[in-house]
């Protein structure tokens, strides 16, 4: 490296390093705080943006539950740092262990605290398929997450669940509480939700987005998800932990997901059926009032339509 090179690395380092240190600080820091749902189930409910250090990439929904046996931890956080954060959140509700730790999905901030809550004895749980979906994206989850936690990665492992369950609809118990376990495929391939009966309360993964409009990505399925959505419709929970926003009813997550699962296959892939062009339908559906006040929906919208509209166009 020439020294004009390495003067020019060293500054765009430098300035690099300001914009992390400017953004860290105008965003207030967020701690997970838990918040009772039910008898014995908490949720800690996590910011809507997009990861950061501010928040640790803990912008997403968690959620335990204290049974006579232990602490059922419902998702991990997205490193060893976060996890340790969660830990601290359950703590603050109970001096019970956690004894396991259950991963609804495969993103990132789903799991990467596992290795975590292994090394302290706790069981580490997960569907086959999610775990599927874990292993081919783990290296790349790592890199990404680096660029927004940046040295809050330091000690984190990929660590897949320790026991695995094969099937896609599971009923487990612990310590007298039983909850069922059900695949969606909704956001990622694997994605799972998980519905306690005794206490009325679904933990719904990425299936159920409240307060903002919900991702349809790549690996995304919309049908999947609106089946999905049908499964939690017919278990009615009184309580709805969404994947990300407030801990809400099943009123306001047919709304703002159920809903808009419907108006993207009844709209958008109807669209791709009649063989209408792309943009002609994006432009068509470009502003439903029902989802248009939801946060991140101008960021969002169209590119969920255009997937919908590629995922109708080859298979109708
Ligand atoms: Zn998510």
């Amino acid at each position: 490296m020439t020294f004009f090179l390495r003067r020019r690395w060293m500054l765009s380092s430098l300035l690099a390093g300001f914009t992390t240190l400017a953004s860290a600080q105008s965003e207030a820091l967020y701690l997970p705080k838990a918040q009772q749902v039910a008898d014995k189930v908490y949720a800690i409910v996590g910011p809507l943006g997009q990861r950061s250090e501010a928040n640790a990439g803990l912008n997403a929904n968690y959620g335990f539950i204290v049974t006579d046996k232990g602490v059922i931890l419902i998702d991990s956080g997205a490193s060893a740092h976060s996890a340790a954060l969660l830990q601290k959140a359950v703590q603050g509700v109970t001096p019970q262990p956690i004894r396991w730790v259950l991963n609804t999905g495969s993103q990132d901030h789903r799991w990467l605290g596992n290795d975590f809550f292994a090394k302290q004895g706790a069981e580490v749980h997960a569907l086959a398929a999610t775990v599927k979906t874990q292993k081919a994206a783990a290296e790349q989850q790592m890199t990404g997450l680096a660029r927004f936690v940046g040295a809050q990665l330091k000690g984190t492992q990929p660590r897949q669940a320790t026991v695995v369950h094969p099937g896609t609809d599971v009923t487990l118990t612990l310590g007298g509480t039983t909850l069922r376990w059900l695949d969606t495929s909704a956001h990622y391939p694997g994605d799972t939700l998980i519905h306690l009966p005794q206490a009325s309360v679904a933990l719904t993964g990425d299936l159920v987005y409240v307060d903002r409009l919900l991702g349809v990505l790549p690996q995304s399925n919309v049908r999947k998800a609106a089946q999905g959505f049908e499964r939690l419709q017919a278990l009615a929970p009184k309580y709805v932990v969404p994947g990300h926003g407030r801990v809400t009813d099943m009123a306001q997550a047919q709304k703002e997901t159920g809903d808009y699962y419907a108006y993207l296959i009844n709209n958008v892939g109807a669209a791709a059926r009649n063989m209408d062009t792309l943009s002609e339908t994006l432009d068509k559906f470009a502003s439903p009032a029902p989802f248009k006040h939801l946060q991140n929906f101008e960021e969002l919208h169209r590119a969920n339509m255009s997937r919908v509209f590629v995922d109708f166009e080859s298979n109708p």
